[in-house]
């Protein structure tokens, strides 16, 4: 590292991104990341308009919010920052904390709402009723509460902190688990909106940026960032996926980009199996199911039952 030099300003480097073979000091790194950002943006033909920014206060979603608010002129967007209070003990509050200072410091509109407003439970007490895996039941909680405040405050894309890490990850699981599906449905880097069954695009910015890059971003910007890992994603297996792309990294720098775009290739390639999509008898947003009640609202009346049987 000591002989590198910056490819940009050739002055000593601070960081050298293998994948990349690149060496950048921190104002050059700066550069790149986001550069990287908008390319990926441009090239998947985003054009948003107002877009809520999902922050959970960990590295990738802060990294994202600045990123977004540096590249505002450049996109032609409005951005706001939603922040889901889990109810997770000291890591939610932690996490409270980090993102009022972050849209503090940024200047941005920012909303922050309670799970138990939604749910009727915190996100421990949902898992434990449900006997689910917590980040399954976390997904569904999420997904469906950013989706509601995005459309009824008229956004028209969601923004998440996915990275190529998560992705690569899950689309391996889901090969070596014969679970095609989750490769065809998820993780596109642009999902348009569908404004007849009430869902708002959503844009995953960072799909070939790493959880280090994304790190050092949010350390060149002096930007704070929750460093707890959350309590609740203790046994995940993707985790174990993880680790093991750090294996296939090492014999070769570039698979896991490689990796997912050939996937993201393939699946142009594939005619995408027709959805059913209807809307959900108890609260009106999209849903798949057969019987017409979505994920989120099966989990709230299991929830409720759960309620009525201690009183
Ligand atoms: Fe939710 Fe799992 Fe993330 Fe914790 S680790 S915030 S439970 S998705
Ligand atoms: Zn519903």
């Amino acid at each position: 590292m000591k002989k590198k030099r910056c490819i940009v300003c050739h002055r000593k480097a601070d960081v050298y991104i293998v994948y990349a073979n690149a060496a950048f000091c921190r104002e050059h790194f700066i550069e790149f990341y986001e550069r990287k950002i908008l390319r990926t943006l441009k090239e998947a033909k985003f054009e948003g308009r107002r877009v809520l920014v999902a922050v959970s206060g960990g590295k990738d979603s802060v990294a994202l919010l600045y990123a977004l608010t540096s590249l505002a002129e450049a996109l032609n967007i409005q951005i706001a920052a939603l922040h889901i209070d889990l109810r997770i003990g000291n890591y939610s509050e932690e996490s409270v904390a980090i993102v009022e200072k972050i849209a503090h410091e940024l200047k941005i509109p920012i909303r922050i709402v309670d799970v138990r407003d939604f749910l009727g439970v915190g996100l421990p007490e949902a898992t434990r009723v449900t006997k689910r895996p917590a980040c399954a039941v976390c997904g569904i909680v999420k997904r469906w509460i950013m989706n509601k405040i995005a459309y009824e405050n008229g956004f028209d894309y969601i923004a998440t902190g996915h990275n190529i890490d998560d992705i690569s990850a899950f689309w391996l699981k889901a090969l070596l688990t014969q679970r095609e599906e989750d490769i065809i449905r998820d993780f596109s880097i642009v999902t348009p909106p569908n404004p007849d069954y009430r869902i708002v695009g959503r844009i995953r910015p960072q799909i070939f940026l790493r959880e280090q890059e994304n790190m050092l971003y949010c350390l060149f910007k002096h930007a704070p960032f929750i460093q707890e890992i959350c309590p609740l994603s203790r046994g995940a297996t993707l985790h174990r996926y993880k680790e093991i792309w750090g294996d296939i990294l090492e014999v070769n720098p570039v698979s896991q980009i490689n990796f997912v775009k050939s996937l993201l290739r393939l699946r142009e390639r594939i005619e995408k199996p027709k959805i059913n999509m209807t809307t959900c008898k108890i609260c009106g947003f999209a849903t798949t199911a057969k019987d017409s009640i979505c994920a989120f609202c099966r989990l709230r009346l299991r929830i409720q039952s759960w309620k009525n049987s201690l009183s």
